[in-house]
């Protein structure tokens, strides 16, 4: 009879996705698109791998990129903390290590943006270290095959599903083998309604056969998210936006958008008529508020659900700009020039 991994290997080999990845063992190449896809669905993620390397075909291209470039080429994937660690490690890459990603997944840690799933999935398909990958398919996949009830995510549940990983893998090539249980659960072995009727494992498949397939894995519960409610001022004047340019201690740091006021709960109109007199860059009596203001925007964050709505300001008169608050006016035409926010983006195709 054929073992597990066996089965798994010829699943993947006749289902799975053709994604460009996949057809290469360069470190580099395998790196970008496991950054890109840390917090991406692979569909959205696939056109930015692919931009990625058209216009850094290196590791060393990439490393002599500014940081406002690359941001404006990851724009629209979020979590900017990936583009900011992608851009140092290149550049770690580039200078302490001749352009050659490190060989192990120890080492390979060690660099930024990159823990221990992305390093093992380096090791293991660019350099075949047996080393293994544990993801969210991974952890689904093998919590139902065997009946793991360990709340996943947690450091001991890691190792002990790292270790179910190793014992199926036999002998073959350990990216494959990674890339075979990930590419099972992200395809067949969903998290909602998998089809185990003709799951080439349910005679195997502990939830299968003991009615359990919804309730493994076992996940910890979430907490509750934070609200933010944002209030946007989206200053015009003489054809000109006012934007502003995230600092390095706030959520979308370094990325530009308007000047705003946060709060934790929902305000009055009134209230944000009050705090817009009260800005000191724009002339109370020379500016027209457009009312009402702007649709809601719902966007969620890791920990917050963000709730953002944009107030138009025309002035007859030049907002002043002072050095500290980082706001600069910038040509209408040329706002698209600038590294945004997902948020902010959504808003600008709805009116622009
Ligand atoms: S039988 Fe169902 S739960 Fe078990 S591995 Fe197959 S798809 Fe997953």
């Amino acid at each position: 009879m054929k073992t597990v991994g066996q089965r798994l290997m010829e699943w993947f080999k006749q289902n799975k996705r053709e994604l460009p990845w996949r057809n290469s063992t360069d470190p580099y190449f395998i790196w970008l698109s496991e950054i890109i896809l840390q917090q991406t669905r692979v569909q959205q993620g696939l056109p930015y791998f692919r931009r990625f390397i058209d216009e850094y075909p290196t590791v060393k291209q990439l490393a002599n990129a500014s940081q406002d470039k690359v941001f404006k080429l990851w724009q629209g994937l979020g979590y900017y903390r990936r583009a900011e660690n992608m851009i140092k490690t290149a550049r770690i890459v580039a200078t302490e290590f001749n352009g050659v990603f490190p060989k192990t997944s120890g080492e390979l840690k060690r660099l930024p943006g990159i823990g221990d799933y992305t390093a093992a999935a380096i090791a293991s398909i660019a350099y075949g270290e047996k080393v293994a990958v544990v993801d969210g398919n991974v952890y689904r996949v093998l919590a139902r095959l065997f009946g793991i009830k360990s709340v996943i995510q947690t450091t001991q549940s890691k190792k002990e599903f790292s270790s179910v990983m190793l014992s199926l893998m036999e002998d073959f090539y350990p990216g494959t083998f990674n890339e075979a249980v990930m590419e099972f659960g992200a395809l067949h072995c969903v998290p909602q309604n998998p089809n185990c009727n003709g799951c080439i494992l349910n005679d195997r498949c502990f939830a299968y056969m003991h009615k359990q397939v919804q309730e493994l894995p076992v996940v910890k519960t979430k907490k509750k998210k934070k609200k933010l409610f944002i209030y946007y001022f989206v200053v015009e004047w003489n054809n000109h936006l006012m934007l502003n340019h995230r600092k390095k201690n706030e959520i979308w740091k370094e990325l530009y958008d308007f000047p705003s006021a946060e709060y934790d709960s929902e305000q009055t109109d009134e209230v944000i008529l009050k705090t817009i007199k009260e800005l000191n860059f724009i002339t109370p009596q020379t500016v027209t508020i457009t009312t009402p203001f702007s649709r809601v925007y719902k966007h969620q964050l890791t920990h917050i659900d963000v709730f953002a709505q944009f107030i138009r300001i025309s002035s007859n008169k030049k907002p002043i700009l002072k050095r500290h608050q980082n706001l600069y006016l910038v040509p209408r035409n040329k706002v698209t020039e600038y590294a945004v926010s997902r948020l902010v983006d959504r808003y600008l195709d709805d009116v622009e």
